[in-house]
């Protein structure tokens, strides 16, 4: 039911999953259990998140097939350097109660410490050592990019950045389509930091289709190619937010959500790259 979308490096991924930042730890087993329940099989972590250990739990208590399940967590910030990476993956993997994890991601690029060349280059390693079948990064701009590709000709499978209608980032989806690399959507209903929900060409298209506004924003998502896993810890968003498999939205549908970007940036709701080293 839920599509899939193949990989620069011939693996695919889910397009749609369940993202578990600020997702509390001794609620983590509970929520990804029941998104587990209702049919979600791609999970979004990170070792920042400090809930790894109860989405290892849900997935072993759940007793789906682990070729079923698609597994993403990420490095954090401080672990770039030397053979942190290493030390990192093989913790993350601990508490996963795994022995690979289908997708690992740079999580933040550092830029001021100029360490995220290095950090790539471990990530291949560690794909190469099999603890991750894919990799990839976030938060990374163009020009992080360019020097990835430049230094060691390895295109990131997929770029996990802030997107959502206000903020559309179209300089990085423009490389990503250029390059073959996949772009996953954080905070994809705009970390609920503005009236998205209430944005007349969201309510229009959500009205033709009989659909909510949070399911609208995801299948524009999903409309665009993008890979997106919301948020929620209740039950009833998160079989909401799944049911978006019966219906597309129109290309002028599309296209009056695309034009929600103000174009210079004002829409971010969250930290830019930049910010954090
Ligand atoms: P989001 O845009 O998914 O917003 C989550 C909020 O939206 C929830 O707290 C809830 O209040 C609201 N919501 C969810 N479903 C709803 C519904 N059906 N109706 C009404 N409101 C609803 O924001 P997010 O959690 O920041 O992003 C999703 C995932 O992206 C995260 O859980 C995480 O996995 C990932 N992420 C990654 C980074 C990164 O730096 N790589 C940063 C932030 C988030």
């Amino acid at each position: 039911m839920i599509p899939r979308v193949t990989l620069n490096d011939g693996h695919s991924i889910p397009a749609f999953g369940y993202g578990v930042f600020k997702v509390p730890a001794d609620d983590t087993e509970r929520a990804v259990s029941e998104a587990l329940e209702l049919g979600y099989r791609h999970i979004d972590t990170a070792a920042i998140y400090g809930n790894e250990s109860g989405v290892g739990a849900a997935v072993k208590a759940s007793g789906i097939p682990r070729d079923e399940l698609f597994i993403t967590t990420k490095l954090w910030n401080d672990r770039h350097d030397g053979e942190e990476p290493h030390a990192a993956i093989a913790e993350s993997l601990e508490k996963l109660g795994l022995d690979r994890v289908d997708l690992y991601l740079v999580h933040w690029p550092t830029p001021a410490r100029d360490n995220y060349v290095h950090a790539w280059e471990k990530m291949i390693e560690i794909r190469e050592a099999g603890l991750a079948t894919s990799i990839g990064v976030s938060n990374h701009l163009v020009e992080y990019l360019d020097r990835l590709v430049e230094a060691t000709g390895v295109v990131p499978a997929v770029n996990q950045i802030e997107l959502h209608p206000a903020y559309q980032q179209r300089d990085i989806t423009h490389w990503a389509g250029e390059h073959g690399m996949k772009i996953e959507s954080w905070g994809p209903l705009g970390q609920g930091k503005y009236d998205l929900f209430g944005a007349a060409p969201v309510v229009a298209a959500a009205e033709a289709h009989g659909k909510t506004p949070a399911q609208t924003v995801i299948r524009w998502h999903l409309d665009k190619g993008y890979i997106v896993f919301p948020k929620s810890v209740r039950r009833e968003r998160l079989q909401e937010n799944l049911d978006v498999f019966d219906f597309s939205l129109t290309a002028d549908q599309i296209a009056a959500i695309d034009a929600m970007d103000p174009g210079d940036g004002s829409g971010r709701v969250s930290a830019h790259p930049t910010e954090l080293n």
